[in-house]
């Protein structure tokens, strides 16, 4: 649907200098704008409705609506896709990961901000984090609520994660993601409300910085092996392989542990209950499916903590992995990855700890 969009935020458009005091614009970052769809590029009918459809407004509308983030960077914006990231997919996955690292290849690029929906961000993120290849900031932002809704929260988020991506000393912290003035490793934010402006959280590794109008306050580098320090990459991958996360809950049995697997999956995780525990029955399964090969992984569906080997599940005599600190969406990333190539359980189990 491509409505004529009535952006209020658009509305509210000032005459902003193109660059900051002092500073001639061609002396600015260059930092390009990858944008996939998402609410911050959403519509409502109108500025106090629910309802809305993610991914109606293109990337040049977009920076037209925040004009204030050129004084902080020369902008050039590129459409990947424009969907709601609850249809985020292998395809756009690739396209933007290879997008990312030419464009990062190139010496007049100093940074790259990716507009994304909020849903599915943690895992975009943390799949770029894996496979991109540079130490330029990557900068993934969203919005909570839609471009033409009353107090939008998409400018002011696209203004601060342009900050953060002309900002020198994000340089090798990882790709970050930065909502609501908070600055997440890829590897570590998660989305913890389906409605509030404040969802996202760091609940175990916290926050990397703080962004407020663009001034950044760095803490810290991010947790995990990343971008250079990755051994991952998708230098001729054209497809990554099928693993599917079961839900754990009272009275599971193993039927969709092996539904996952007669429908192709070569990894499951399990969002476990607890510290990745589940019935006596799934647990079957699941050892059952490790035994022929499936890798198996124990995480959890608890909003935070880590998931231990061979706490109440004896990990070594069943061949299952446990998820350390990643959550069952991020688990699935990195077993895609890491299955792109034959390696012992051990050596999965590693990856786990490391990434
Ligand atoms: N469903 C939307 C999306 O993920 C939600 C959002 O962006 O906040 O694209």
């Amino acid at each position: 649907m491509n409505r004529s969009i009535r952006i209020s935020w658009l509305a509210a458009l000032v005459a902003a200098p193109l660059a900051a005091p002092g500073l001639a614009a061609d002396k600015l970052p260059n930092v390009v704008v990858l944008a996939t769809g998402g609410t911050i590029a959403g519509a409502a009918g109108s500025d106090v409705q629910a309802a809305y459809t993610s991914g109606q407004v293109g990337v040049e509308q977009l920076l037209a609506a925040v004009p204030q983030a050129k004084k902080l960077a020369s902008l050039r914006g590129e459409q990947i896709s424009n969907i709601g990231s609850q249809d985020m997919n292998d395809e756009v996955w690739l396209k933007l990961a290879r997008r990312v690292n030419e464009l990062a290849a190139q010496a007049d690029v100093d940074g790259i901000v990716i507009t994304h929906g909020t849903d599915t961000i943690e895992e975009t993120g943390y799949f770029l984090n894996l496979v991109v290849k540079t130490k330029k900031p990557v900068v993934l932002t969203a919005a909570m609520r839609p471009s033409t809704a009353l107090s939008a929260d998409g400018p002011l988020n696209f203004f601060n994660a342009v900050g953060v991506a002309a900002n020198k000393d994000a340089a090798g912290r990882g790709v970050l993601v930065v909502v609501n003035d908070w600055i997440h490793g890829a590897s570590s934010l998660t989305k913890a409300n389906t409605t509030a402006v404040q969802t996202f959280l760091s609940p175990l590794r916290g926050l990397v910085g703080t962004v407020n109008y663009g001034e950044c306050e760095f803490y810290r580098g991010p947790v995990g092996r990343n971008t250079l320090d990755s051994e991952f990459s998708l230098d001729g991958v054209t497809a990554l392989p099928r693993v599917d996360i079961v839900m754990a809950h009272a009275n599971m049995d193993g039927a969709l542990v092996d539904a996952a697997a007669a429908a192709g999956a070569k990894g499951v995780i399990v969002a476990g209950v607890g510290n990745g525990n589940m019935t006596r029955a799934a647990l079957d399964a699941l050892a059952a499916q490790a035994k022929k090969g499936v890798v198996c992984v124990r995480s959890t569906r608890v909003a935070s903590g880590r998931v231990g080997r061979n706490v109440e599940v004896d990990d070594d005599k069943l061949s299952l992995v446990a998820s350390d600190d990643l959550n069952p969406q991020k688990a699935r990333v990195l077993l895609r990855l890491a299955l792109l190539k034959p390696r012992s359980l051990a050596d999965i189990q590693k990856l786990f700890v490391e990434y």
